[in-house]
C-alpha cells in the first residue's frame, strides 16, 4: 500500500472509529518501515488512536516521535480531551513551547475547551490574551470555544463580548451563547437570542432547554419544551429527553415524566444508558420508588450511575435493608461504587439505626475503596450518630473530622440533643453554633429554645436581634404542587394563587378539625415578635399548606399529594400535615430542601427528626 493510501484509511478510521482497522494499519506501517520517514504519517496515527478513545497508544506514538510539528501537539491535545483527561491537556501545553513552536488555531481551540470544561478561568484568560496576539486572531472556531469557556465559567458579559467579534456566526457559537445566558440565569437573552436566529436546530434549543436545568431554572426549562412541542419541532433526542426528565426529578413532576417515559419506549430509547439512569433518578425523586425499581431491574446494562440512583433513591424512601442489599449485588456485579454511592448507603443505615454497618461502610469506603469522605459523607455519619442516640460519637466525630463544620452539622447535632435531652451537651454545641453566627433561621429557633431551655435568658435575648436582621434578607419560601395537568408554584403569604378562596376555605376547615384532635400552633417558628393570633395567621400561608390544600382540591381522590419545597418544611407544618393525612386518608409527600416526607396516616417516615 501506498503512503497516501495509509494517510486516507487512517483518516477513514478516526473518523468512523475503526480502532481494530487502524491497530492492523499501524503494524502494517510499522512491516513496511514507513513509520520513520513520515511525520504525517505518524500524525494521523495518533489522530486515530485519540479519536478511537485509544489514549496510551496514542501518548505512547507520540512520546516516541523523534521529531513533532504543530499537527502532532494537536493531535495529542484532541486525543486527551476527547478521553477527558482536559488536565493532562494543559498540563503538558506549556512542553509544546520547548519544542520551539507556537500555537495555531487548532491548538488554541483544543486548549480552550480544555479550560472550558475545567471551568479554569485564569489559564483560559491567559490563552485568550496569547491568541489575540497571535495571528490567528480572527479565527471564529477559537472564538466560538471562548464563548463556550467564558460561558461555561459563568462570565456571560466576556462571553457575549466575544461572540459580538464573531463575523460569520453559525448555530454552534449561538448555542454556546444561548446555553450561556441561560445557565447564568439571564433567561429573556437567551430566548430573544434563539428567537433572532434565522435557522434554528435541536441543538439551540438543547442549549437553551439544558442551560435552564443547569441553573435549577426547571419550571421554564419544562415550559420551552412544551412550547417546542407545540411548534412542532422534533424534540426526541436522547440528550434532550434525559435532561427534561432531570428537570421533572428535580420538580418531582411525576405526570410529565411519566408523558416522557412513554415517548422514551415509542422510540426505543430505554436502551439508552443515560435516558435510563435518569428515568431511574426521576421516579425516585418523584417517590415512586416502585417504578423506578422496575425500570432499573430491566435495564440491560447499568453503570455506577444506574446502581447509585437506585441505592440513594431506596435510602430516601426508608427502605433501607433493600438498599444495602442492592449494594451487595452491585458489588457482585463487579461495579466500583462511587462518593455518592457511598452516601446513600450510610444515609440508609442512619434511617434504620444500624450504627455498627454504617460505620463498617464508611471505613470500607476508605480503605477497600480509597475514596476521601467528603463533609456529607461526614454529615451522614454524624446523623446516623445522633439518630441513634450515639450523641457522645457525634460529637467526636464533629471534633475530629477534617472538615471545619458549617452551621447545617451543628444545627443537626443540636436538634439530637434536644430530641434526647441532654441539655449539657445542647449548651455546650450551642455555643458552638452561636460563634459560628448562624445565617439559617431554622437553626436560631434551635439556638433560641436550646438557651431558653436551659434559663440562659440573656442568649435568648441575643438571638432575637440576630433574627429580626435575617428575616430581611431570607430567600422566598415556594412550593410546587403537579397536579397531574400542570404545574402550580406557591409562594409563601402572597395574596394572588389560583382557587384563593377554595383553599382558605379548606385550610379553615382543617384548623377546626385539627384543633378539636388537639392541635396547638407552635409558633416558635415565626420570628417575627408579634401577638399570638397574628403568629398563627403567617403560619396558615407557609406555602407547602397552600400547595396541599390545592392539590386535594385539584387531584383525583385516592391519589397521592406530592409537594416540593425549596426549603426546610417548619415543625408546624410539619404536624398539620401529618394531621392533614389522617383526616383526609390521603398519602402526601412532601420533597424539602433537606429530605422526603411521606405523610400518610398521621404518621410520617421521618420520624419527626429532619
Ligand atoms: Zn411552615
Ligand atoms: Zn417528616
Amino acid at each position: 500500500m501506498q503512503h497516501f493510501q495509509f494517510l486516507h484509511q487512517l483518516q477513514q478510521c478516526a473518523k468512523f472509529h475503526f480502532p481494530i482497522i487502524g491497530k492492523k494499519l499501524h503494524a502494517q506501517i510499522i512491516k513496511i518501515g514507513l513509520n520513520n520517514c513520515s511525520l504525517r504519517l505518524c500524525n494521523n496515527l495518533i489522530d486515530m488512536y485519540g479519536k478511537c478513545g485509544l489514549l496510551d497508544n496514542a501518548v505512547q506514538l507520540f512520546d516516541e516521535m523523534p521529531q513533532r510539528d504543530l499537527a502532532s501537539w494537536a493531535s495529542i491535545f484532541t486525543a486527551h480531551n476527547e478521553a477527558n483527561q482536559h488536565k493532562k491537556t494543559l498540563s503538558i501545553f506549556p512542553n509544546m513551547f520547548l519544542d520551539g513552536l507556537l500555537p495555531d488555531h487548532f491548538v488554541f481551540a483544543s486548549i480552550v475547551k480544555a479550560c472550558a470544561n475545567l471551568s479554569a478561568l485564569k489559564v483560559g484568560k491567559q490563552v485568550h490574551s496569547q491568541f489575540l496576539k497571535s495571528s490567528f486572531s480572527r479565527d471564529d472556531v477559537v472564538k466560538s470555544s471562548l464563548v463556550d469557556m467564558y460561558a461555561k465559567c459563568g462570565l456571560p458579559d466576556n462571553a457575549k463580548s466575544v461572540f459580538d467579534e464573531i463575523l460569520f456566526k453559525n448555530l454552534i457559537c449561538s448555542s454556546a451563547m444561548i446555553s450561556g445566558h441561560a445557565r447564568c440565569g439571564r433567561k429573556n437573552e437567551a430566548i430573544e437570542l434563539l428567537r433572532k436566529l434565522p435557522v434554528k436546530n435541536l441543538q439551540c434549543w438543547t442549549a437553551l432547554i439544558s442551560g435552564f436545568v443547569q441553573n435549577g431554572n426547571f419550571l421554564d426549562a419544562i415550559d420551552v419544551f412544551l412550547e417546542v412541542r407545540k411548534e412542532g419541532v422534533d424534540m426526541w433526542d436522547p440528550f434532550i429527553l434525559s435532561s427534561i426528565v432531570g428537570a421533572c426529578a428535580n420538580l418531582a413532576a411525576l405526570q410529565l415524566g411519566k408523558q416522557i417515559h412513554r415517548v422514551v419506549l415509542g422510540l426505543g430509547y430505554e436502551s439508552s444508558l443515560f435516558v435510563s439512569n435518569a428515568l431511574v433518578d426521576m421516579y425516585a425523586k418523584c417517590s415512586d420508588i416502585d417504578e423506578a425499581k422496575k425500570i432499573f431491574d430491566s435495564m440491560l446494562k447499568r453503570d455506577v450511575v444506574s446502581w447509585t440512583s437506585i441505592i440513594v433513591g431506596m435510602a430516601q424512601h426508608g427502605q433501607a435493608i433493600e438498599a444495602l442489599s442492592y449494594y451487595d449485588d452491585m458489588i457482585l456485579a463487579g461495579i466500583k461504587p462511587n462518593e455518592v454511592t457511598f452516601v446513600g448507603l450510610i444515609y440508609a443505615c442512619s434511617h434504620v439505626g444500624l450504627v455498627t454497618k454504617g460505620k463498617s461502610l464508611f471505613k470500607s469506603m476508605i480503605e477497600d475503596f480509597k475514596l476521601s469522605p467528603s463533609l456529607q459523607h461526614y454529615t451522614c455519619l454524624l446523623d446516623l450518630f445522633s439518630r441513634s442516640g450515639h450523641l457522645e460519637d457525634a460529637e467526636n466525630l464533629l471534633n475530629k473530622m477534617p472538615f471545619q463544620p458549617d452551621e447545617a452539622v451543628w444545627a443537626a447535632l443540636l436538634s439530637a440533643c434536644k430530641k434526647h435531652g441532654n441539655t449539657k451537651m445542647g449548651v455546650r454545641v450551642a455555643n458552638r453554633l452561636l460563634i459560628l453566627g448562624p445565617k439559617d433561621p431554622s437553626s436560631c429557633i434551635l439556638l433560641s429554645n436550646t438557651y431558653a431551655g436551659a434559663g440562659l435568658w440573656e442568649n435568648v435575648s441575643k438571638l432575637r436581634k440576630l433574627m429580626e436582621n435575617l428575616e430581611v434578607g431570607k430567600e422566598p419560601g415556594y412550593s410546587c404542587i403537579d397536579s397531574g395537568k400542570e404545574l402550580t408554584t406557591f409562594y409563601a403569604g402572597e395574596a394572588c394563587y389560583p382557587m384563593k378562596d377554595e383553599i382558605f376555605g379548606l385550610l379553615n376547615e382543617f384548623d377546626c378539625e385539627m384543633r378539636k384532635r388537639g392541635y396547638v400552633p407552635d409558633t416558635t417558628f415565626v420570628l417575627h415578635d408579634m401577638e399570638q393570633q397574628e403568629k398563627e395567621r403567617q403560619l396558615f400561608w407557609h406555602s407547602e399548606r397552600l400547595a396541599v390544600a390545592y392539590g386535594i382540591l385539584r387531584t383525583v381522590p385516592g391519589s397521592v399529594i406530592r409537594v416540593v419545597k425549596n426549603l426546610r418544611t417548619c415543625g408546624d407544618c410539619h404536624t398539620v400535615l401529618k394531621f392533614i393525612s389522617s383526616i383526609t386518608g390521603r398519602e402526601i409527600v412532601v420533597r424539602d430542601a433537606n429530605r422526603f416526607h411521606h405523610f400518610d396516616d398521621g404518621r410520617c417516615s421521618c420520624n419527626d427528626f429532619w
